[in-house]
């Protein structure tokens, strides 16, 4: 994060001088109060500065990557989770393809009657299938999917760097995001590789905003 010289300025008072009120920071400065407010305001969202009330300012001392660690733990499943696409046990390998082709996703979820997940198909699940000389049509996806319960999940309220580790970890592209129901596990959304690049390039914009 590029900071201004004013807001450089800031930091240089408060190190040494903290807690100070931000009336005292405007004074050694020879502003208003109202004309840093803004400036104080980017400071505190950043970690760098802590505003304690009726205390004043004080320097957090965090370095650049441990402000950028906490904002990466900020962000939640929720935030960047995408609309699952699923199909049920009894279509089609054919059906499969034609869909992954139609909605544009990698990873097919396979549900039950109430929504609830019975099993994940990817891309090389279905070419695997393709590879044999059987009618694609007359394959259903339960007979191919991977399945109930070796399936790695999340839940919206998951920290999104849990859900990218659990990618990595498994060698998987993408996670159902799921809810408890008394049926079984409810697919509510999908968060996949894409997800966690949207996410670092959106950090990064937030940064910009800074500047
Ligand atoms: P691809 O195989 O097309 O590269 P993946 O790496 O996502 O895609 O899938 C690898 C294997 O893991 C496949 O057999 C797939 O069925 C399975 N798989 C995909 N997602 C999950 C998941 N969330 N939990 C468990 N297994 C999964």
């Amino acid at each position: 994060m590029e900071l201004s010289d004013r807001q450089e300025q800031i930091i240089e008072i408060v190190k040494p001088n903290g807690p100070i009120t931000g009336e005292k920071i405007a004074e050694k400065l020879g502003l208003t109060r109202a004309t840093l407010r803004p400036d104080l305001a980017i400071l505190t969202m950043a970690g760098i500065l802590e505003a304690r009330p009726r205390v004043g300012y004080f320097f957090t001392g965090k370095t650049g990557s441990e402000l950028l660690t906490e904002n990466i733990k900020k962000l939640k499943v929720q935030d960047y989770q995408q609309v699952p696409i699923a199909i049920r046990e009894d279509d089609s390998v054919y059906d499969a393809i034609t869909t992954m082709f139609l909605e544009d996703v990698g990873t097919l979820f396979v549900v039950d009657e109430q929504s609830c997940l019975t099993g994940v198909l990817s891309r090389k699940d279905l070419l695997r299938a393709s590879l044999g000389q059987q009618h694609l049509s007359g394959i259903p996806a339960h007979i191919i999917m991977t399945r109930m319960p070796n399936i790695t999940v999340c839940r919206k309220d998951d920290a999104l760097i849990e859900a990218a580790q659990k990618l990595i970890n498994n060698q998987i592209d993408g996670l159902p995001v799921v809810k408890e129901t008394e049926a079984g596990l409810e697919v509510i959304g999908r968060v996949t590789k894409t997800s966690m690049t949207k996410a670092l390039v959106e950090l990064t914009l937030d940064d910009k905003r800074f500047d």
